[in-house]
């Protein structure tokens, strides 16, 4: 049997170039350690991985600091459109949403359409009728807006392709926000060595809407099975036209690779040999675990039952 643990992920990107106090940091790196330690509590209380990963992306989702629900980026029209995936390992059920802008918490529902719906994936205002019947939370479009996020939209829409040359003079987190590429997740084993993985996103600023990317599709930005559990997050096109979940899962199974071969070769291979960047996480059915980027940080935390959370944002070497 397998270590448990949990391992999530608050986006990768590159690092902010204004210079922050300590406080902004330790906001980061306190929401992670927060986060890790509650899914900890939930395995350590016998509850399943499916459980640790949906509670962890849930506190993800409300915290304004990442993007994912409460804080999630606009889209060039000045609205939200969330996506997110859940996918139980040991049954290889999945549930997705696309595209919502009312359900608080979009890993809740895509939860729902996992023990609930004969679907996989649901969009728009079915998604958000699903919901309805389901006795989850709706609210106003403009609970997920931040003032942060807006101003990113107007840098973003100000400056169109030259998006990566903003002035980050308004940044206050350790990533920069304009670059930083978002989407939250969590990986984790429970003490029965199944697996599950989620993932969940507002997507990219100032994106077209009904754009839909990685993050909701079982296989691109999402997988598991009962070998491993992988939640991604960047560029999402290329995540899609590599299915990079799945792509793990296929290098452990196909060709023998170690997690941590198969990651390093989805992420520092053939992801950037297409120009993508971000990252992702991974736990394997022996508690492995692997947290790789080719960005310049990632917000990241991991811990086994029984261990003191470790989170970081840097790269560590
Ligand atoms: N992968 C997500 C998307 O493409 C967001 C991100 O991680 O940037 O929507």
């Amino acid at each position: 049997m397998g270590k448990a643990g949990i391992a999530i992920h608050g986006g990768a990107g590159a690092i902010a170039r204004a210079s922050l106090s300590m406080e902004q940091e330790q906001r980061y790196l306190q929401a992670l350690t927060g986060i890790v330690a509650s899914g900890q509590a939930i395995l350590a209380a016998g509850g399943s991985a499916l459980d640790a990963v949906t509670e962890a992306v849930r506190l993800l989702e409300e915290s304004p600091l990442f993007n994912a629900g409460k804080g999630s980026v606009f889209t060039c029209r000045g609205t939200h459109e969330l996506d997110a995936c859940i996918m139980d390992g040991h049954t290889q059920d999945a549930g997705a949403v696309a595209g919502v802008a009312h359900i608080r918490n979009p890993v809740l529902a895509a939860r729902k359409v996992l023990e609930n719906s004969p679907h996989v994936l649901l969009s728009g205002d079915g998604a958000e009728q699903f919901a309805r019947e389901q006795g989850l939370e709706l609210v106003a479009a403009d609970f997920f807006s931040t003032d942060e996020r807006w101003q990113q939209l107007q840098r973003a829409q100000a400056t169109q392709q030259t998006l990566l040359d903003h002035d980050g003079a308004a940044q206050s987190a350790p990533l920069d926000a304009d670059r930083k590429l978002g989407t939250v997740g969590a990986v984790a084993c429970d003490s029965n060595g199944h697996l599950a993985a989620a993932t969940s996103t507002g997507g990219m600023t100032n994106k077209q809407p009904g754009r839909v990317g990685d993050s909701p599709l079982p296989g691109a930005g999402c997988f598991s099975n009962r070998r491993v559990a992988v939640s991604c997050t960047g560029t999402g096109e290329v995540f899609i036209r590599t299915l990079a979940a799945y792509d793990v899962a296929a290098l452990m199974e196909y060709s023998g690779y170690t997690l941590r071969q198969a990651c390093a070769h989805v992420i520092h291979d053939k992801i950037a040999s297409l120009d993508g960047s971000g990252g992702l996480i991974a736990i394997d059915a022996d508690g492995n675990m692997a947290l790789p980027f080719n960005t310049e940080g990632m917000y990241r935390g991991y811990g086994y039952l029984g261990e003191s959370p470790v989170v970081a944002i840097y790269r560590t070497r």
